[in-house]
């Protein structure tokens, strides 16, 4: 009977799986004609100083604008572009979407501020320094006006080949960020060496700050070890007063949250980089 019920369970995987492959394969043609449709956009969500609550940056973050049915989370798509290779098309769009607004941001005299796009691991695996740089290039971008956010699994998925690209695009003065940190299973003894500029401390352990004895030490020793290691350190996730108030008193400068601005469009973005918002003040309780 075991055996029969585990041929059944084994039938049950297939179909699951065989259900999954057909989901993946209509979905990716669906982004494939999403893309040549042009109904990829970006948001852009800034990046705030603590300090004095101005703006530093902003992280470019995808939407699908489906006809009628409005925009599609990344986390719903993602998944499967990555999945079945569609990324690396995708990403290179989302690169050249980013280096064409900050372009026309330049161009309309707006101050330079770096833009942020995410980078999958698939994405890193097939591309070079050398194709990345192209894509900057094009638009006629100072470098270190572009950052790249990617997460430990992508580097741990083929180090060898995410050294020699992280090193070059540190050549070049392109900006890197890991992205989610704290949530990976990177060793400190890669961190040491690898070229990067920036660390994104994850969400899930801002949002135990400061009530949770835990998150508040884990969070207030990765601001510390960035210190010591020369990286500068942002804060994501944060949607209180309270979250910032912490952050300020550990030495964290930077913040990336719904306290200080959502994801908005790009010409929303503009009202936030012109003079009409001059600082995205927040007040602190006394
Ligand atoms: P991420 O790179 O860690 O981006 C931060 C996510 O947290 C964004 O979700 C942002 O909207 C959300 N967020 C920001 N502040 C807050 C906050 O205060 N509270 C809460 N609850 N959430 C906040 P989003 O836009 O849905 O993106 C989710 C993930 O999808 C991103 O996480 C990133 O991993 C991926 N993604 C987004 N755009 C791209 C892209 O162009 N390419 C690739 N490869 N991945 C992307
Ligand atoms: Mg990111
Ligand atoms: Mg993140
Ligand atoms: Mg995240």
């Amino acid at each position: 009977a075991a055996k029969r019920l585990g041929g059944r369970r084994h039938a049950f995987f297939r179909k699951e799986l065989a259900d999954q492959a057909r989901r993946h394969l209509a979905l990716d043609g669906e982004l494939r004609s999403a893309l040549v449709n042009r109904q990829f956009r970006l948001h852009y969500q800034p990046k705030v100083s603590l300090i004095d609550y101005s703006l530093e940056g902003f992280e470019a973050l995808l939407r699908w604008d489906v006809p009628g049915q409005g925009m599609v989370s990344p986390g719903e798509f993602i998944p499967v572009a990555e999945d079945t290779g569609f990324i690396v098309p995708l990403g290179d769009w989302v690169l050249d979407e980013a280096c064409r607004q900050q372009r026309a941001w330049l161009d309309q005299g707006m101050r330079p501020v770096p833009v942020a796009v995410n980078i999958s691991p698939r994405h890193l695996r097939h591309r070079t320094a050398e194709d990345f740089r192209r894509i900057v290039d094009r638009h006629g971008l100072p470098p270190e006006l572009i950052e790249l956010e990617i997460t430990e699994g992508a580097v741990m998925q083929d180090i060898d080949h995410a050294m020699s690209v992280l090193a070059a695009l540190k050549a070049m003065g392109i900006r890197v960020a890991v992205d989610d940190f704290g949530t990976g299973h990177s060793s400190l003894s890669y961190l040491k060496k690898l070229p990067i500029t920036t660390l994104k401390i994850d969400r899930s352990f801002i949002n135990g700050v400061p009530q949770e004895r835990e998150d508040a030490s884990i969070v207030s020793t990765i601001i510390a070890m960035a210190d010591m290691l020369g990286l500068d350190v942002v804060a994501e996730g944060v949607e209180k007063t309270e979250q910032a108030n912490f952050l300020r008193h550990h030495n964290c400068t930077q913040v990336q949250g719904w306290l200080t601005g959502r994801p908005v469009p790009a010409d929303a973005a503009l009202d936030l980089l012109s003079k009409r918002l001059k600082s995205l003040a927040v007040p602190e309780p006394a």
